[in-house]
């Protein structure tokens, strides 16, 4: 895979820099400009994008990339040109009384230079997903999309270089060592998709130069059936939000609650879901590949542990899920393709409770209160998203007060995130700061302090010499 070279590296964030010194104001028709030319880069260049993120999975279909990245992308991009004139105005602060008749508001300006890091499971969404609200906001943006996926972030790379000077927008390519370095350079701001332990280590390099940072990180995210659920419904959001691109999206339920009881009927429930969303897995494109040989590796191992220590494992074959429609596009991904499977019976000793699954496989436990339920979760890292499926909206509100999560999603799975409006992001383990709609544009802007004094001023009040005037401290 093609590597940038440090010096290049260098050269581009100097370039970058110097740009947005010598303009910190970019005008509001510039950066409309800018979105339309990412509008028309993901429009133009769409089965492109497709292509290439189906060559780096050896096995996931373009409609899937089209649903979960390029869809969101669009999205995001209508709601911002439509948002960002009002987003842009600046506010006006009502003035206390000792300070009248001065009037104050804030403004909102470029940042300068935005770092990008992004990931390999959405590789197109969480590229340029916050470029959107970076460029928005008026900054530069310096990306480094993911070694895993190098079809992916070169075409970013050609397309990027082909839409935008690279003062304004450019990407480099590499792995661990580019992602350092880059996260080691004087930005204004560095958004950092991806794991919470290689979070920790950018956090602690963005220190050193007290670059501000997003951080989207992982974790394990709980569901939780209520008593009185719909459980074939919620059986079918689960399976969806857990299958898709096979467990590997940061925000998939990780492990389940279900009622004492009720977990051989959810079994059922989920077994019946399943065939109807993949009535066949091997060679089923809609049913992505493990990224690589060694993911797949690590999750097996996952169930190994699993079944060593006790746990039940109800493996969903694909001999149980025939007669579907014969294989799209095969590719050599097929090897990497791993079936679904329950795991009961699990403990905090196993390793599938304690890493982020991030593939195919949901524990289930069951509970008898709420309180075990809640008790459970808040002994644990904050998790990016929870899941809650049942009627009783005094429990709804419950777990919502109870509970702290990046997100949340009733009686659905991942919906949260493809809200335009709703600010996406984690909190404690599970990262912070949060971009999406107006939090992106915001978080990638600063908010400028502006007092004016009026020419009658009273600021004379506050002078010296203070005589009787401050008689109180
Ligand atoms: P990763 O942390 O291994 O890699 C992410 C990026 O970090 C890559 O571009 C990589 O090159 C770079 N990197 C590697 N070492 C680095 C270092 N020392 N300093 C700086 N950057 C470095 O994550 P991954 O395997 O690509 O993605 C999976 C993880 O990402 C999961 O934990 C998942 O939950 C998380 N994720 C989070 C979100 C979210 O929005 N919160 C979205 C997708 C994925």
């Amino acid at each position: 895979m093609f590597e940038t070279p440090a010096e290049e590296l260098e050269r581009l964030f100097q370039a970058q820099h110097r740009a947005s010194r010598a303009q910190p104001d970019v005008p509001l028709a510039l950066r409309r400009e800018r979105l339309l030319r990412l509008r028309t880069l993901i429009d133009d260049h769409a089965p492109v994008l497709a292509a290439a993120v189906q060559a780096d999975f050896g096995m996931r279909s373009r409609q899937l990339t089209e649903v979960a990245d390029l869809f969101l992308l669009r999205a995001q991009l209508a709601s911002t040109l439509r948002q960002l004139a009002r987003w842009s105005r600046p506010q006006k602060v009502r003035t206390p009384l000792y300070l009248q008749p001065a009037r104050a508001w804030v403004q909102r300006q470029p940042l300068g230079v935005i770092g990008v890091i992004s990931p390999w499971n959405y590789p197109v969404q969480l590229a340029l997903g916050p470029a959107i609200g970076a460029l928005a906001a008026g900054n530069r943006v310096l990306l480094k999309p993911s070694e895993l996926t190098p079809h992916t972030s070169a075409k970013l790379a050609d397309l990027v270089a082909q839409f935008f000077a690279p003062e304004e927008f450019c990407v480099v390519q590499g792995g661990a060592a580019v992602a350092e370095q880059l996260s080691r350079l004087p930005l204004d701001h560095l958004v950092f998709t991806g794991s919470t332990s290689v979070g920790r280590k950018v956090a602690l390099a963005a220190a050193d130069k007290l670059t501000p940072t997003t951080l989207e990180l992982g974790g394990k995210s709980p569901a939780i059936l209520d008593a009185d659920c719909d459980l074939a419904d919620a059986a079918l959001k689960i399976a969806h939000g857990k299958l898709l691109n096979a467990g590997q999206t940061c925000i998939a339920p990780d492990y389940l609650f279900v009622p004492k009881g009720s977990e051989a009927a959810f079994a059922g429930a989920f077994r019946a879901a399943v065939v109807r969303l993949f009535p066949r897995f091997e060679g089923n494109p809609d049913y992505a590949a493990i990224i690589t040989p060694r993911h797949l590796a690590r999750l097996r191992e996952l169930l190994q542990d699993a079944r060593e220590q006790g746990a039940e494992v109800q493996q969903i074959e694909p001999a149980a899920a025939t007669h579907g429609a014969p294989a799209q596009s095969l590719g050599d991904g097929i090897a990497r393709q791993m079936p679904p499977a329950l795991v009961f019976g699990v403990h905090d000793q196993m390793r599938l409770m304690q890493e982020e699954i991030f593939g195919p496989l949901l524990p289930v436990i069951g509970y008898e209160t709420l309180d075990e339920v809640v008790g459970y979760i808040n002994a644990r890292p904050r998790p990016l998203s929870l899941y809650w499926f049942g009627n009783r909206t005094a429990v709804r509100d419950e777990v919502l007060t109870r509970t702290v999560s990046g997100g949340v999603t009733v009686n659905d799975t991942l919906l949260h995130i493809a809200h335009e409006s709703l600010p996406f992001g984690g909190v404690g383990d599970s990262g912070w700061g949060a971009y999406h709609g107006e939090a992106g544009f915001l978080r990638f802007s600063h908010a400028k302090a502006v007092l004016v004094q009026s020419r009658w001023g009273a600021g004379a009040l506050l002078y010296p010499p203070y005589g009787r005037r401050f008689e109180r401290v």
